[in-house]
């Protein structure tokens, strides 16, 4: 029977804040594993606790998603059979399954002020409300039903309790960590709903939809295996049992250094962002840093998080969406922590960078570029320079980017390494100066410029470089002596792809303008 059961899996998140990197890989995990077996994903907001509520989270968190193309089926802001997704907008549904938990008499009212329960905390070590202290405190199993309905006519504050009745063994069978038993007598009371904004709590309301909403798997972080038994306890006591959802719990993403969970002062103290998108806090103003802004790719973000506590049996490392969804399993997932490695991280979006086509990088990177007030509309191949800014061609681009991209992690590191290709070096690096320009170095450049005004097919870096390289041997000149040099004129400083390559793209008469310009400047 459960065979047939269609998958139908939920992400809940609560807005509480900006959606932190584990909470996107636990969505990441429910789409894949929905797309996989065919099944529905559905987005449920669990905004019960209006205490902890914040402005912006759950748009930030639609925002996020969608970004990073983890799509849903159903949900707020989309819509389905099972709407509304917003849990304060089911507040009245709630209500009927409270009522049948206390006429069951699986569930109580209880009087019990916040100052009452510190007082018998005082009183009772490591005080626990469940059934050794339930019948200590004011509620409806220890007053009468007259003095029970008159605190509530009278507008007194109250909770329903669920009756946990003890010893009995929870039995979870989770798909990640296996069996996990437990005693219910451990567990306390938990409440179910509040009077005071008539509205029921996390638990209640999570385990009503989850069943309402024909959830086959609770796909979530394993900072909620400590509830599980109390969410089955709580199907049973509804008669649920055959339509329970299979439970797992997915890994911790650990720190990058050391033990223990991940968090934002980790980010901070290591330099990399633990949330997706940039995130401005409503109170403070303070804005916690995004991978989205930070330059990295979305397709770089989903793999980094989908190798974090998943494995796919092979050593394959580089998937897209649609490789996930083929290779994904819960079976694969691991029981212990995964090490947030960020440096991995910088590795994705260097390799999704290298596998990018060079028409959308170019276009990625004409936006840095009108930043630097480079003018990108040239209708010549080769870069104008004759303004105070050059003027380059789409092509030209696109031929820097294919050259230096194998440098950079991220698009706004390619500037850095490419400037030279869109501005003449002003000045000279003092410490290549004093290393490759020589008392006979300008005289060597300006053999050199002989040379190069003899060369004439400048698209053929080869034979370009064939004929130099004669030169010098025939000089008996030395190699690094000529070629640092050149490469101090034309770039500023000795770093940069193959010089011949340089040469070819900034063409004759600009690469004669820039070894004149040192020699001017450098005599
Ligand atoms: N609202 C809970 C959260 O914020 C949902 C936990 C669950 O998936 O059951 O993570």
């Amino acid at each position: 029977m459960s065979q047939q059961k269609r998958v139908r899996v939920r992400f809940a998140p609560s807005p509480t804040g900006p959606l932190h990197i584990g909470g996107v890989r636990t969505a990441l995990y429910n789409y894949l594993f929905a797309k996989k077996m065919d099944g529905d994903f559905i987005l449920r907001i669990e905004d019960t606790d209006s205490n902890r509520f914040v402005p912006g989270a759950e748009d930030y968190i639609i925002d996020a998603l969608d970004w990073l193309g983890i799509k849903f089926d159903e949900g707020v802001g989309i819509g389905g059979d099972f709407a509304p997704y917003r849990q304060s907008e089911r507040k009245e549904i709630y209500k009927k399954y409270v009522d049948q938990l206390l006429t069951a008499e699986k569930a109580y009212i209880s009087f019990d002020t916040p100052e009452e329960l510190d007082e018998k905390r005082k009183e009772i070590n490591n005080f626990q409300y469940d059934a050794s202290t339930r019948l200590q405190m004011r509620n409806s199993l220890t007053l009468s039903q007259d003095e029970v309905t008159k605190s509530i006519t009278n507008g007194e504050n109250y909770v329903v309790r669920f009756k946990i009745e003890p010893g009995e063994d929870v039995l979870v069978n989770d798909m990640i960590r296996g069996e996990v038993r437990i005693n219910s007598s451990v567990l306390d009371d938990k409440v179910l709903y509040k009077s005071a904004d008539q509205l029921p709590t996390y638990h209640l309301a999570n385990i009503v939809d989850d069943h309402l909403m024909e959830i086959s798997h609770v796909i979530r972080g394993e900072e909620w295996l400590p509830s599980a038994p109390l969410h089955i306890l709580l199907y049973r006591a509804f008669g649920w049992e055959d339509s329970m959802p299979a439970f797992a719990h997915l890994p911790l993403l650990l720190k990058p250094d050391g033990k223990g969970k991940l968090s934002k002062r980790d980010g901070d103290r290591l330099g990399f962002p633990v949330f997706p998108c940039d995130w401005i806090d409503p109170n403070s103003g303070d804005r916690s840093s995004g991978y989205r802004e930070a330059g990295y790719f979305r397709e770089a973000v989903v793999n980094f998080l989908a190798l974090l506590g998943w494995h796919p049996g092979t050593d394959q490392e580089i998937f897209s969406m649609k490789d996930l969804v083929e290779s994904f399993s819960l079976e694969r997932c691991s029981k212990s922590g995964a090490k947030f490695d960020f440096e991995k991280g910088k590795w994705f979006n260097h390799q999704y960078m290298q596998l990018k086509s060079e028409s959308e990088l170019t276009d990625l990177f004409i936006h840095e570029l009108k930043e630097k007030h480079i003018c990108t509309e040239n209708k010549m191949i080769l870069p104008d320079f004759s303004g105070k800014k050059a003027c380059v061609s789409k092509e030209y681009i696109s031929k820097v980017i294919s050259l230096i991209k194998e440098r950079a992690n991220f698009i706004n590191e390619l500037w850095d390494q490419s400037i030279f290709f869109f501005e003449r070096p002003e000045t000279y690096n003092e410490k290549s100066v004093q290393k490759y320009w020589k008392e006979n170095t300008s005289i060597l450049m300006s053999e050199l410029i002989d040379i190069l005004e003899d060369l004439s097919n400048y698209n053929d870096g080869v034979r370009m470089e064939e004929t130099v390289v004669k030169w010098i041997t025939e000089k008996e000149y030395k190699m690094g002596a000529v070629m640092n040099a050149f490469r101090v004129s034309l770039v500023g400083e000795a770093k940069g792809p193959h010089i011949f390559d340089i040469v070819t793209l900034l063409g004759k008469e600009e690469t004669i303008f820039r070894v004149k310009k040192a020699i001017k400047a450098l005599k």
